[in-house]
């Protein structure tokens, strides 16, 4: 027994000499981010606790600014209105950027942690409404923190510009712009590369996903009132309902994906919000609909959003409306992500190494969308990664009953902590080690 940890602690202290004479740095250690864990966690239930909505992510952004300075990174505060960049120069090689979102979605948490949230907040609208990390960007600021730490006291055994992006209101798809116009490419070192990871449900906690190419759908949202002609609820002959109306758009507009379009090219069209009425003894005179349609091309794009104005107004003709309904769409969507093929196979192959094989691996596109799509356009090579953040267990469970777990924007979405905290720094460092000994 002896012999056998004086064997151990030979081959320990091998491993530390090499480190230090300069064994090339390509992945942490487990022992490294065990190292910065327990802080980590520490700041994601701080983050869980106290969420905040799109662009009053005041206190978040303030929380990882103290952090990333007293890690020596220069910080710049406001960009964006609450976005935060930390830049730390450290020699000649590329510019590398890394991106986390700050806020957080108007969904009342149900997820029974003890630290969950309870927190209130008012919308864009100035309505109260609940507020939760349910995207999971809680844990990107907590494991983009402790890659910022990793990156900081490791300084010597890479040579770069990291450049670390807190972004406001990825929820809404306005906060990556907004950085763009407040100078994010322009006012700081403009990156070579850009990256972000997001949390996913369907993958085993720790484990990476990479898809080169398109990977998230563009993202519309649209709004239309219907109008009918109120009256009492006894006397229906004697009003136009509008809930009725409602009702029948929601089901023809369906039909736009199952008749309409091709199916090999996807189209979602969900209608999350549809208000009328005050109660149950009077019909409204009018109905309002919010949709979502998600779409990967501008042509299918242009032709759904045509098919929901003419099924819109051709429903209310068939119902004797007294006005035609106003259909609101924006004249632009957000575009798709584009994963950089070239980007995200290298880092593929740099995760596998570092990682090993069965922790990477090639994922499905998706109909979600992310404003992380901004960056790509405005001409960085970008890749966007997804980390696993289910227990095996519940995954393997799901697949024997057939209900899915909860997903990001679920009032029960809970990522696997601790594997997926640990799995999303290694991931980073990772991929930033492969970018900043590559070269450009
Ligand atoms: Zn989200
Ligand atoms: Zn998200």
């Amino acid at each position: 027994m002896k012999t056998l940890l004086s064997a151990l602690a030979l081959v320990a202290t091998a491993l530390t000499l090499s480190a230090q004479s300069g064994t090339p740095w390509t992945t942490p250690t487990q022992a490294e981010i065990d190292a910065v864990y327990s802080d980590v966690d520490a700041l994601y239930i701080d983050l869980h606790r106290n969420p905040e909505l799109a662009f009053q992510e005041v206190r978040t952004a303030a929380t990882l600014a103290a952090r990333v300075k007293a890690l020596g990174y220069e910080v710049t505060t406001g960009v964006g209105k609450t976005g935060i960049v930390a830049v730390m120069k450290n020699g000649t090689g590329p510019t590398v950027m890394l991106r986390t979102e700050l806020d957080a979605l108007p969904v009342e948490e149900k997820t029974g942690l003890p630290f969950a949230s309870t927190t209130t907040a008012k919308n864009a609208a100035g309505q109260l409404v609940p507020v939760m990390h349910a995207c999971g960007h809680d844990l990107h600021m907590a494991a983009w923190a402790g890659t910022a730490r990793l990156m900081a006291e490791h300084k010597d055994r890479w040579r770069g510009t990291l450049l670390l992006v807190g972004q406001p209101a990825e929820e809404g798809s306005a906060g990556a712009g907004a950085m763009l116009r407040d100078g994010l490419f322009t006012r700081f070192p403009r990156p070579d590369f850009a990256l972000s990871l997001h949390d996913d449900d369907t993958m085993p906690a720790g484990t990476i996903g990479y898809h080169p190419g398109f990977f998230r759908a563009m993202s519309d949202t649209v709004t239309i009132t219907v109008f009918g002609r109120g009256g009492h609820a006894a006397m229906p002959h004697s009003t136009i309902d509008p809930v009725v109306l409602a009702s029948r758009i929601v089901l023809s507009l369906q039909t736009i994906v199952a008749r309409e379009n091709n199916p090999v090219d996807p189209v979602v069209i969900t209608i999350g919000s549809i208000h009328g009425g005050t109660q149950g003894n009077i019909i409204p005179d009018e109905v309002r609909l919010q949709l979502s349609v998600r779409t990967y091309t501008p042509e299918v794009r242009t032709r759904t959003l045509a098919a929901i104005r003419r099924i819109a107004k051709g429903e209310a003709i068939a119902a004797g409306a007294p006005r035609e309904p106003q259909v609101d769409a924006p004249a632009t969507a957000g575009a798709p992500v584009y994963n950089d093929p070239a980007l995200t196979l290298r880092l593929a192959g740099a995760l596998k190494k570092g990682l090993g094989d069965a922790q990477v691996v090639e994922m499905p596109q998706k109909m979600t969308s992310e404003d992380f799509a901004q960056y790509g356009l405005a001409g960085v090579p970008s890749t966007l990664l997804h980390i696993g953040a289910v227990a095996p267990a519940k995954l393997a469970a799901a697949k024997d009953t057939g209900i899915p777990v909860p997903a990001p924007h679920s009032p029960e979405w809970v990522p696997e902590r601790e594997p997926t905290l640990k799995g999303a720094i290694r991931a980073e460092v990772t991929a930033l080690l492969e970018l900043f000994a590559g070269g450009r």
